[in-house]
């Protein structure tokens, strides 16, 4: 999963940057609104943190134009503590949740994943295909009720196809979802991550659909 962390407090976005990455989020970051309507409006992301006291666009007006480009994408906006007409003015203008400045940052983790989950229409936080469980309140990933170790890329990998469950999701867009944008892309590891997975969760996990993609096996 990929997230857009619009904050211009370059304290905090470091200190959100590092809580997300630690959570298994690839994250993209812009410390204004004009960087991060612009990096909201081109590149896709599953989830977007979005201050609204920013300088040069502020964040209301940054919310408003993505949702009049068509941008669906999750938002959760950083209002300033008991403001409640600013609640209301970002949730109006399109945000899907809030959270007041200071928070603890698990409340924002377990936002965050919730607003993800409803997104891929998912309503529990426990992802089951087959035999293969994904709990994404501790990242703990079982097969067979046993744990199975994965590394940081492996994990984001296989959330994402359980979140997106039964279809097939091209190379292109695992790479999109799974890579923030300063990362270096090669579509050869998503092949090499997929065979890993297949190593570790079974051979049938992952099916290869030609010329399009991945997806999980269909349970027999
Ligand atoms: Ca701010």
């Amino acid at each position: 999963m990929r997230v857009l962390l619009v904050e211009d407090e370059s304290l905090l976005r470091a200190q959100l940057k590092a809580t997300l990455e630690q959570a298994g989020y690839a994250v993209d970051e812009a410390a204004d609104g004009r960087e991060g309507l612009h990096l909201g409006s081109t590149e896709p992301h599953d989830a977007i943190v979005l201050d609204l006291g920013l300088p040069v666009l502020d964040g209301l007006t940054v919310l408003q134009r993505w949702r009049a480009q068509g941008c669906d994408t999750p938002v959760l906006i950083l209002t300033a503590r008991d403001s409640w007409h600013e609640k209301v003015a970002g949730i109006d203008a399109g945000a899907d949740d809030y959270l007041a400045k200071p928070f603890h940052t698990a409340e924002l983790l377990a936002r965050l994943r919730a607003l993800v989950r409803r997104s891929h229409g998912l309503a529990s936080p426990l992802l089951q295909h087959g035999d293969i469980t994904l709990d994404t309140r501790n990242g703990m990933v079982t097969r067979q009720g046993m744990p199975v170790n994965l590394t940081a890329h492996e994990h984001r990998l296989l959330s994402y196809l359980m979140h997106r469950r039964g279809q097939v999701v091209s190379r292109s867009e695992l790479i999109e979802h799974l890579y923030a944008q300063d990362f270096d892309r090669d579509s050869n590891t998503i092949e090499v991550f997929v065979a890993r997975l297949r190593r570790k969760l079974g051979a049938d996990s992952i099916e290869t659909v030609r010329g399009m993609g991945y997806r999980l096996m269909p349970a027999a």
